[in-house]
């Protein structure tokens, strides 16, 4: 009996998720202010503490940094504690009209996936007003705590003050821990260290189901590892344990010149293989296209003074054809080891391939080349460029088809492309992302990491018309990409996008939020998994 009972129940937790499946295939979410809360819903939502309906908050998280998309939801909770978060699940998963909630960062999201249609916001910035201390450095044993709603510049911070800064970082620091471990977490560190999701120890979790857990590699692994990336999909991270290294105190920070994307990429992966212990490399590398207009605009042109910018736009023209790209590389160093840092740098250029007389240096401190992304901001905004559309894309492209997209996306789809904002490109190690986490990445040992920032200020139609043709090129030339930051309409497309993982994902929505309360901006399961009230 009991075999049969087990039997049965293993039917029914495989069944469930094909019926959802099936189900979901006839409904797409297409996020849009059309989703309204019921009326009741407004009524059963304001019996809770701290929830705000007032137009002018709702109006505040309806919409994300790509401004593409808008969607309302019915309700803002400010927490005040970790309590009032894990309260609201409860009130969703246990009580008879369930509602979604989307944890919020900063909002910096692309396509609405911090936005939670008709349901509620969780405005996980109000934890900061606590008072209690949510940023805990442990310098004897290399990690700080920090609250899933803490900005990774303060996080940062933080930690110098013991001489100590997490190993991976994003280009952009005023980004949520929460946000970016749902994600990934990528940037020039990432081939030496994995994302950020490969740095961290420890997690405390609220499930869809209102519980909260600690998890790690060692303990409720299963739940640790579907977090890491898992696009809010399995709980709200409210704290996390990350890794430290002894900070550095300064950057040797450079940027090369390339008119032959072979000798580019050739280059920029010699860098990322490159034994360390036998050579000092760089810590961080990055690289991205130079087009007539990110010379003149965008976040990352102010490293150029006037000079080299006219140099470089020199090498544009009719005798070039195709792009000019940049290799970015850093190496850190302190006082210690700041006697040999020149004789280093000029090693490692001896064996780049870059245009002679095309290299161009900074020295900057640690803080201002991790926050430099900021520095931009603040220009943009002073000229009302930042909040504007942001119709970015990114995406991991296998190496063996990195010539591919550079010749039918750089040269041929991006042609004339004149738009503001940073087309970045570099490589990243396979085996620094762990295949148990979420996350999810094309299968080669080497793949690129593209992102198309770009803003359209007077362009968005067009743009968002060119990114559709680049994702539907890859797909007609078979190049087995995987969007990072993805957004997709329909299961079929999620399944897709993760899978050999989709299986385990479904069973972990399964097991942590099976009335799909989280996250729902995602558009990744857009009904509850589980028919029946949890409490029947
Ligand atoms: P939000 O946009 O608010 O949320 C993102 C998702 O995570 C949503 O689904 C939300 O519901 C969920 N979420 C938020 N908080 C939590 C939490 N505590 N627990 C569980 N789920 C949560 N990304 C990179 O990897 N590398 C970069 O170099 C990089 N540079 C960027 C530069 C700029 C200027 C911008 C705007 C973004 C950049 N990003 C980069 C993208 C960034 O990682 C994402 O925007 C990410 O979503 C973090 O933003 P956020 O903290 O505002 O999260």
């Amino acid at each position: 009996m009991a075999l049969l009972k087990l039997t049965f129940s293993s039917l029914i937790f495989i069944l469930t998720p094909l019926l959802f499946i099936l189900l979901d295939h006839l409904q797409t979410l297409h996020c849009s202010s059309s989703a309204s809360a019921s009326p009741s819903l407004h009524h059963h939502i304001t019996k809770l503490k701290g929830i705000s309906t007032n137009s002018t908050t709702i109006a505040s998280v309806s919409t994300d940094f790509g401004r593409v998309i808008k969607a309302s939801p019915a309700g803002v909770l400010h927490p005040l504690s970790v309590t009032d978060i894990t309260n609201l699940v409860r009130f969703s998963y246990e009580g008879p009209q369930r509602f979604t909630i989307a944890a919020r960062g900063c909002g910096h999201s692309i396509r609405g996936q911090a936005l939670a249609p008709g349901g509620v916001v969780v405005e996980m910035r109000s934890l900061m007003r606590v008072g209690v201390e949510r940023i805990r450095v442990c310098s004897t044993e290399m990690y700080v705590d920090a609250g899933g709603e803490q900005l990774w510049i303060d996080v940062l911070h933080e930690t110098l003050k013991h001489g100590l800064a997490p190993r991976s970082w994003t280009d952009y620091l005023y980004l949520t821990v929460g946000g970016t471990l749902s994600n990934a977490g990528v940037s020039g560190q990432a081939f030496l260290h994995g994302p950020q999701i490969s740095n961290v120890h420890e997690l405390d979790v609220i499930t869809g189901k209102g519980e909260v857990v600690t998890c790690s590699e060692n303990y409720n692994s299963e739940l640790f590892f579907a977090v890491l990336g898992g696009l809010g999909q399995f709980g709200i991270i409210t704290r996390a344990r990350i890794a430290l290294e002894t900070a550095p105190e300064r950057v040797r920070w450079v940027r090369l010149i390339y008119n032959d994307f072979s000798a580019f990429i050739r280059d920029q992966e010699m860098l990322i293989l490159m034994d360390q212990e036998k050579k000092k490399g760089f810590q961080y590398i990055e690289g991205s296209l130079i087009m007539e207009q990110g010379i003149k605009s965008g976040w990352r042109s102010s490293f150029f003074s006037g000079g080299d910018m006219k140099k470089i736009g020199g090498l544009g023209g009719e005798k070039q054809q195709g792009p000019i790209y940049c290799l970015e590389g850093s190496m850190y160093y302190n006082n210690v080891t700041a006697s040999k840092v020149d004789q280093e740098v000029e090693l490692l250029l001896q064996d780049l391939s870059f245009l002679p007389g095309f290299s161009f240096t900074h020295d900057v401190s640690y803080l201002h080349f991790l926050d430099r992304v900021h520095h931009g901001e603040l220009k943009l905004r002073a000229k009302g460029l930042w909040d504007v559309p942001h119709p970015w894309l990114n995406f991991f492209v296998p190496k063996s088809r990195i010539q591919d997209i550079n010749l039918g996306v750089f040269n041929a789809i991006l042609k004339n492309n004149n738009s503001m904002g940073p087309i970045l490109i570099y490589p990243v190690n396979k085996n620094k992302w762990d295949e148990r986490m979420s996350a999810v990445i094309p299968e080669e040992e080497i793949f690129y990491s593209i992102g198309l920032l770009r803003s359209g200020l007077h362009d968005l139609e067009y743009l968002e018309k060119q990114n559709k043709e680049i994702l539907h090129f890859c797909d007609q030339q078979g190049i087995r990409f995987k969007q990072y930051l993805p957004r997709y309409s329909t299961q079929a497309e999620w399944m897709n996008h993760f899978g050999s993982k989709w299986d385990a994902f479904v069973q972990m929505k399964m097991k942590y939020d099976p009335r799909a309360i989280l996250s729902p901006g995602q558009g990744i399961f857009t009904s509850s998994l589980v028919d029946h009230h949890p409490n029947e």
